[in-house]
């Protein structure tokens, strides 16, 4: 392994755990990951020895309905690395299928590599939404994968994008990204505040991004009427959605689970130079400051954006 960054799930275990699975504990987390091969099987013919490839995490089972179909993000019986039971990236060597490791052309780092995971799923919910030239969108949240989500909707010519988040310096890295305007929600009303910002009609689409029960409560009032709201955040409880309201709006509601086939899109948008990733990191740290790194990330959610680690000496 060469990089890997630290998202929010792998936060989740190391500062809260996962009861259920508690008796597995300990396992290795990371699932954001670039590496450099070291060995290939014998009947490995599109990468290499040396090669840099970015590791797309979640193995699927290959035959299930779901698999077979083309949709392998949603097959049941996927292992992804880092989710209990599957050990994650944030080790020295791991062992992966072949067709999971994608190869890395020179122009792009292998700390961009470790970024292609998080901008499948910002590539992936801008994919499936149909947004495009012209439209307008709200993104609840700026953290990594709000950000890569930006990046995606202005690389598909979108450029009317208001960024939403509690933390300036998030809101600070939206604006340097491209954002068209960005509100804190700690106003009174943030949902009439981001209307207000689109000629009090709404943003023709909504995306929560943020996992928030806060924000996502707030995508079908703030939405325009016809308009969409995408769900990509890992949203943990309960929300009560005003389906009346929904409806009157004729509100679509799509969800966006991980990403299929994503992976090689991502690279090439990185390669040819219509998305930048080079700016998206905070701070990297070596391998051995990763309790560190864990701890920046939930003491300094003020200053920190991403953390990355570098695993690999060399990298
Ligand atoms: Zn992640
Ligand atoms: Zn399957």
């Amino acid at each position: 392994m060469l990089y890997c960054g630290i998202c929010g799930s792998d936060m989740h275990f190391y500062k809260d755990g996962e009861p259920e699975f508690v008796n597995l504990y300990p396992f290795i987390i990371g699932h954001e990951g670039s590496g450099e091969i070291v060995a290939v099987g014998d009947r490995v013919t599109h990468v290499q020895v040396g090669d840099r490839v970015a590791i797309e995490p979640g193995i699927p089972c290959r035959v299930c309905e779901w698999c077979t179909s083309g949709r392998y993000h949603l097959c049941d019986k996927m292992v992804f690395l880092s989710a209990p039971r599957a050990n994650g990236v944030m080790r020295e060597y791991i062992s992966h299928p072949a067709d999971l490791c994608h190869k890395l052309p020179d122009t792009v780092s292998a700390m961009e590599g470790a970024l292609i995971e998080p901008l499948a799923v910002g590539m992936s919910a801008a994919a499936k939404s149909g947004i495009g030239l012209g439209h307008s969108a709200a993104i609840l949240g700026a953290g990594c994968v709000g950000l890569l989500t930006m990046l995606s909707l202005r690389a598909r010519g979108v450029t009317d994008i208001t960024v939403v988040d509690l933390f300036a310096n998030r809101l600070d890295k939206a604006n340097e990204l491209g954002a068209t305007r960005v509100i804190n929600a700690h106003g009174s009303d943030p949902a009439a505040e981001v209307r207000s910002a689109f000629r009090d009609l709404g943003p023709d689409y909504v995306f929560e991004t943020a996992g928030s029960m806060h924000a996502a409560k707030q995508t079908v009032p703030m939405v325009k009427r016809g308009g969409k709201v995408v769900i990509i955040g890992n949203i943990v409880g309960q929300i009560p959605v005003d389906f009346q309201l929904a409806t009157n709006k004729e509100v679509d509601i799509l969800t966006n689970f991980r990403y299929h086939n994503v992976h090689p899109l991502a690279i090439g948008a990185v390669a040819s130079g219509q998305i930048d990733l080079r700016n998206i990191v905070s701070r990297v740290y070596r391998f051995e400051q990763t309790p560190q790194a864990f701890e920046d990330c939930i003491e300094h959610r003020d200053t920190m954006v991403k953390a990355m680690l570098k695993i690999a000496l060399d990298a």
